[in-house]
């Protein structure tokens, strides 16, 4: 751990004091007006990446397998994630086929690549200004355009208003869509652009 101070500006008071280095789980807040600072939350790139990880394959799983099934009168249709937005485009609903395939596929995809890149840059100690400035300004401009949240409750609702019209049988890709919620929190609470300091230092010091 490196042991030297750090200069940190209050976002409350503006007051310029010098930070010690925290162990993890600690805080440290401002001398003037108590605000809370920063928090050590102990997050190591290994960590993260197994995170990561687990959000791709939870990812694929929500792709490739079906959401949900209908049993409607001896009938069965299974819906995947894709066959609904294409479903949707021959129904000729196109701005809301295009807007469900890149709020939940093509923004999703592209954050879940760009969180592993990062942290894989992390885990070798290549961290530079230069290598980590696209992509993090990337995922800063892209993370509100991820939906999977909205994507989620729409299907919620659905799901009690159909269940009275027909069976339903929930896929393997709604479980999955739900741990993928739960996985991006997570990891958007450990790749924090302090996080990302604190392993730079981690890696200078190795290297
Ligand atoms: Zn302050």
């Amino acid at each position: 751990m490196p042991t030297s101070t750090k200069l940190l500006v209050c976002h409350e008071c503006d007051l310029i004091s010098a930070v010690v280095v925290l162990a993890p789980g600690e805080s440290a807040y401002c001398p003037r007006c108590e605000a809370k600072l920063i928090r050590h939350s102990g997050a190591t790139p290994e960590q993260t990446l197994a995170l990561t990880l687990t959000a791709a394959i939870l990812f694929g799983i929500m792709n490739l397998f079906p959401l949900m099934a209908l049993n409607l009168q001896q009938t069965s249709r299974e819906a995947t994630l894709l066959g609904a937005a294409l479903a949707m485009w021959e129904k000729e609903m196109h701005v809301l086929s295009l807007l469900v395939m890149l709020t939940t596929l093509l923004v999703p995809a592209l954050q879940i690549a760009l969180e592993i890149y990062v942290t894989v840059l992390a885990l070798r100690g290549q961290m530079s200004a230069h290598k980590l400035a696209a992509p993090i300004l990337i995922l800063q401009k892209i993370r509100p355009w991820s939906m999977i949240e909205v994507f989620m409750l729409g299907l919620l609702v659905s799901l009690v208003k159909l269940q009275d019209l027909a069976e339903i049988i929930i896929g393997p890709a709604f479980w999955s869509c739900a741990g993928l919620i739960v996985c991006s929190a997570v990891m958007s609470s450990m790749l924090t652009p302090r996080n990302l300091w604190l392993w730079t230092q981690r890696g200078s010091e190795h290297g």
